[in-house]
């Protein structure tokens, strides 16, 4: 007896979304955002914790996170749904639209998520490159989108691991285009100085935006994830969702960073300075390439990225090896961390690269 047979062939060919394991003080490698959130919130969160009662169920239907989400993002709360992380309510998106026949394109490199999850569920999977300078190429995916018919683009934007994003413009142009559901990862927006594409919502009755509470919000731990879509469109996509998909925790703690949210935004805005100094330190290094970004990480290039990669992995500091993503063998993708933490990474790949070169 083999109970393998029983898995679907695609799921047996894929590798698993997998993320080794390694010790380092300095953790530069999930693009989570390094301050915590302030003992204030937590201590709100924990008070109102502590008098609910754990017994019981969190609410079938999080109204009131709902209706606070609807003003935070700005769109009708009946097209708003939340998830244990925007990871979910993708993977919701994608189980209520793919199946064996169905066509999702998705630009590359990008989150590797998206193309696992809609292999799994059995769908075929186009892709489009970025331009070799890692920006959108919209006229490959305009004809892309024309010519393949896909059912659903996913775009991610800021694109991780890339940085780069797509103008409400150019997404507007895709989607005068398309009758295909068009899903905008948001994950990384507050670190841009672009409009959310939240915007277009009331015109384009087949887009879909998805939020996060894991990067700039510093909830990655809590699992809150948040979909914009045309609330007929939501509702469907909403049959996906498990019951009570949000312990009633992370409900409070999201409810209550939104009411902090000044408290975070000085924090997002630091950080988007530090990108500035990171981005300065990578190109005065001799031998590193780094891509402009619209996100809390950066993407560089070297010559020899798994030598680096290890290199500061032995001085305590812990980036992301994306040189197996299609386009980026030569690609490293760093995190901005704390004022101490970019300037010791700086530091150290100075030192690493150095010694690599002589
Ligand atoms: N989207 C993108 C593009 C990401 O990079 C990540 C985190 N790696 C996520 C979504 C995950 O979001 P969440 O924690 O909300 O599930």
């Amino acid at each position: 007896m083999d109970p393998l047979k029983k898995i679907k062939p695609q799921v047996r060919a894929l590798s698993a979304y997998h993320l080794k394991p390694y010790d380092c003080a300095i953790k530069l490698n999930q693009n989570e955002n390094p301050y915590d959130l302030p003992a204030e919130i937590k201590e709100e969160v924990l008070s109102f914790a502590r008098t609910r009662p754990w017994c019981r169920y969190p609410a079938f239907v999080p109204d009131d996170l709902t209706a606070t989400f609807a003003e935070h993002y700005g769109w009708v709360q009946e097209g708003v749904l939340v998830g244990n992380g925007s990871n979910e309510l993708i993977l919701a998106t994608l189980m209520v639209t793919l199946g064996p026949g169905a066509r999702v394109l998705i630009p590359v490199p990008t989150f590797t998520l998206y193309k696992l999850e809609s292999t799994v569920l059995g769908a075929e999977v186009s892709t489009v490159n970025l331009n070799p300078d890692y920006t959108f190429d919209l006229d490959a995916l305009r004809l892309a989108i024309r010519e393949q018919m896909a059912d659903v683009v996913v775009i991610c934007s800021p694109n991780n691991p890339t940085g780069c994003i797509l103008e409400n413009d150019d997404l507007e142009a895709l989607l005068k285009e398309t009758d295909a559901l068009v899903a905008v990862d948001e994950a990384y927006h507050e670190f841009c100085d672009r409009p959310s594409c939240v915007a277009l919502l009331d015109r384009y009755p087949n887009l879909i935006v998805l939020r996060t509470f894991s990067k700039a919000m510093a909830m990655a731990g809590l699992r809150v994830g948040c979909l914009l879509a045309h609330p007929d469109l939501a509702g469907e996509i909403g049959k996906a969702k498990l019951p009570y998909n949000l312990n009633f925790f992370s409900h409070a703690a999201a409810m209550v960073a939104i009411k902090h949210r000044a408290v975070l935004q000085e924090r997002i805005d630091h950080l988007k300075g530090q990108r500035e100094v990171v981005s300065r330190g990578l190109r005065e290094t001799r031998g590193v390439r780094p891509y402009p970004s619209h996100a809390n990480f950066i993407l560089f290039e070297v010559e020899d990225p798994k030598r680096v990669f290890e290199g500061l992995a032995a001085r305590g500091i812990l980036i992301r090896d994306v040189s197996h993503y299609p386009m980026l063998s030569k690609a490293l993708r760093v995190t901005i961390g704390t004022d101490e933490e970019n300037e010791k990474f700086l530091e150290a790949l100075q030192e690493v690269i150095s010694r690599i070169q002589t």
